[in-house]
């Protein structure tokens, strides 16, 4: 690594943790990059279970997000995970990832009622929202709108620019991934936003290019925020973190 004039602190705000089968050195990879918080997300029961366990174990980095992923809805199941979200919500800093995605096969009809249950929770716990959307970002936007959710974060967001406008004049964010690094629409969402609107993150393990992520690739992400908006990596970095800790409520542990 090159040297460097100035420390960063960067926050991952969304991270699968708990798939990883290198977690320590993962981890220990992302604090010698500078990464200062990450904000683990579930996507079960079981995956909830391990992100509150992970968070418990390096209380000083990550810091868990509870969530039901429209990939993993089964009906049967829709009680148990909505039960389990609520009872331990208090333990975690958000609610995510959750959201609406029409590329998949599971009924939408399923997925809304799943969506706006568990925004209801968000709304009644005071949490703030970690949305994924997939040809279905004016739906996920109108729910979030409708249930009156004052945080939320359009994760990774790729979508219609007008819409962008609306997310951002109702006071919401979108996220930015390596993904930066290839994707035009993603580019042009993070062009529009102002940085005061925008967070960090990997969507850890996700492959951009062929190469697995981890929690240290934040740094890839600064570096193509701060490219597209013509700014100092570490000016990016000050913002964004800042964001972050703000959006989730967290301090840094020991300040
Ligand atoms: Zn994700």
């Amino acid at each position: 690594m090159e040297r460097e004039p100035y420390k960063l602190s960067l926050v991952d705000s969304h991270a699968h943790l708990e798939e990883l089968d290198d977690l320590p050195n993962s981890l220990q990879e992302a604090k010698s990059a500078g990464v200062c918080g990450i904000i683990a997300v579930g996507m079960d029961i079981e995956s909830n279970r391990k992100v509150l366990q992970i968070a418990a174990d390096d209380p000083q980095l990550v810091y868990p997000a509870l969530g039901y992923h429209p990939w993993q809805i089964k009906e049967e199941e829709v009680e148990a995970n909505l039960s389990f979200i609520q009872d331990r919500i208090g333990e975690g800093v958000a609610l995510g990832e959750i959201g609406l995605d029409y590329k998949i096969r599971i009924k939408k009809e399923l997925q809304g009622r799943v969506f706006e249950k568990l925004l209801d929770i968000a709304h009644e716990s005071n949490k703030p929202v970690i949305i994924h959307c997939r040809y279905s970002h004016r739906r996920a936007f109108e729910s979030v709108k409708k249930k009156k959710i004052k945080h939320a974060v359009f994760h990774w967001y790729s979508g219609p620019v007008d819409l962008l406008e609306e997310i951002l004049s109702m006071g919401y964010f979108i996220s930015a991934t390596p993904a930066l690094v290839y994707s035009p629409p993603h580019q042009e969402a993070i062009k529009r936003a102002p940085l005061d609107r925008i967070l960090l993150e990997t969507d850890t393990p996700v492959r951009y290019q062929e190469k697995e992520s981890r929690p240290k690739d934040v740094r890839v992400t600064l570096e193509e925020v701060a490219k597209l908006k013509r700014l100092e990596p570490y000016r990016v970095a000050i913002q964004t973190t800042a964001n972050a800790f703000q959006f989730f409520r967290i301090s840094l542990h020991g300040n």
